[in-house]
């Protein structure tokens, strides 16, 4: 392997990342390809993902379609929709791909597909790996990933800017550990650096989404599209303790019938909206924060009492160990919730296979803005999107080392 310049430098070592590499190296496995993370490769924002991945369901012929009319109604009228159609449209290609991988999402005692529910969605479509989906996604890439001899991964090293040049692209670089200035060089780079959660003062998202992504391409001149739609999550921990990143409830728990309840005990959801507390992220976010003002509170209630715990036990073990960690007993006590900053809607604007303003620069997963989610993204559409551009882009990458003088 070339050192001294690499084909291609992927910035991030998430979904989006760490799939790019792995089909990259898949396709091209003389290509030399470096894979940056700002922490170690297990701290991203994909790790944390509880719910799981939102696909079409495999038993009814129209559910693409309807997953469709889903993703633009959360979105408010602002998706494009061919973009939509055409990542949802892919999703079992994304399936197949990652099961090859060794990914397994949960099945049934039949063996068929077990969908949970989420806000928004109008049947269960989300895949999942128990409530730890995006841990054990990861944990399989990241594993394939170190077995690849022609990808280094450089952990704990910040990109701070990058440069593009006539032929190549340089990327400036710090040791998070020393501060240590790392020079590197590639003919194609690819930022895959997540969100910009960490910009508020409560957030799901782990200390590595900095927004980085967003200074560095508004110093390269790429245009940066939506970033006004950042989503807040209606369910995480509001213990006193918490500050900073809490730990998510997933969206799931509400699709398995908990309620949100206020200070005075009222379940207010029914009276905002229909669909109740599966009403999409910007409605909930919105009740909630209405009730919070009005009772002068910084917290309303989740209520899993009339939940069977044989069920939430085998289903929802991260939340339990989670409620145990506080001294709660989710069959017993009501648990505070807030809603936290969650996922950047917007972003860098590229194309569902990465490709920018900038022929050398791709952009890819949440630092990206394809027109998938709109306004307000539609539960556990992140995965699949991210998925989704990591395949086309590590697609186009290897049809363009394969024909050099394509980006020259
Ligand atoms: C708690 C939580 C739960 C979620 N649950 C779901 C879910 O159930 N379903 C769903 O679809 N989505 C979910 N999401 C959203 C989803 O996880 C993310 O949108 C998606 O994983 C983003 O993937 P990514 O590869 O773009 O970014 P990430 O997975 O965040 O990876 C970003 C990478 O970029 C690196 N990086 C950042 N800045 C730099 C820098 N300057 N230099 C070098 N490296 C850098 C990081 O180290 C990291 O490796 C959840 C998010 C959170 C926070």
């Amino acid at each position: 392997m070339n050192n001294a310049v690499d084909d291609v430098v992927i910035v991030g070592g998430g979904l989006a990342g760490t799939l790019t590499a792995l089909e990259l190296s898949r396709r091209c496995a003389e290509a030399s390809i470096t894979v940056l993370t700002a922490s170690s490769l297990d701290v991203c924002a994909s790790m944390m993902a509880q719910g799981g991945m939102a696909v079409p369901r495999v038993d009814r012929a129209d559910d693409a379609e309807v997953h469709v009319a889903d993703t633009i109604a959360a979105g408010n009228g602002h998706c494009d929709v061919d973009v939509v159609r055409s990542i949802i449209g892919d999703a079992p290609r994304l399936v197949h791909v990652l099961e090859t991988g060794g990914v397994r999402f949960d099945r049934d005692v039949h063996g068929a597909p077990s969908y949970a529910c989420e806000g928004g969605h109008q049947c269960a479509r989300v895949l999942r790996a128990s409530d730890a989906t995006g841990a054990h996604v990861m944990q399989t890439l990241h594993a394939e990933l170190r077995r690849q001899r022609n990808v280094r991964i450089r952990e704990h090293c910040r990109c701070m800017s990058v440069r593009v040049r006539p032929n190549h692209v340089l990327l400036s670089c710090m040791n998070v550990h020393d501060g240590d200035h790392i020079m590197l060089t590639a003919r194609s780079v690819v930022l895959a650096m997540g969100g910009s959660g960490q910009l508020y003062a409560h957030t799901s998202n782990p200390p590595t989404a900095m927004g980085d992504a967003l200074r560095i391409a508004e110093e390269l001149g790429l245009p940066l599209r939506d970033l006004e739609w950042m989503q807040f999550h209606p369910t995480a921990f509001a213990t006193s303790t918490c500050s900073g990143t809490a730990p998510l409830i997933t969206e799931a728990i509400r699709g398995a019938g908990a309620w949100l309840r206020n200070t005075a005990g009222e379940r207010f959801m029914p009276r905002y909206d229909a669909r109740a507390e599966l009403a999409t992220r910007d409605v909930v976010v919105a009740a909630m924060r209405e009730e919070m003002e009005r009772e002068a509170t910084d917290r309303v209630w989740l209520d899993c009492r009339h939940l069977d715990r044989q069920h939430l036990v085998a289903h929802f073990p991260t939340f339990i160990e989670n409620c145990r960690a506080l001294g709660l007993d989710p069959t017993v006590d009501l648990i505070p919730v807030r809603p936290v900053a969650h996922y950047q809607c917007g972003g860098i604007a590229a194309s569902i296979d990465g490709s920018t303003s900038l022929a050398r620069i791709s952009a890819i997963g949440e630092c990206a803005r394809t027109g998938m989610h709109g306004s307000n993204r539609l539960a556990s559409n992140s995965l699949l999107e991210a998925g989704v551009m990591a395949m086309r882009c590590a697609e186009r990458l290897a049809a363009d080392i394969a024909h050099p003088t394509m980006i020259a």
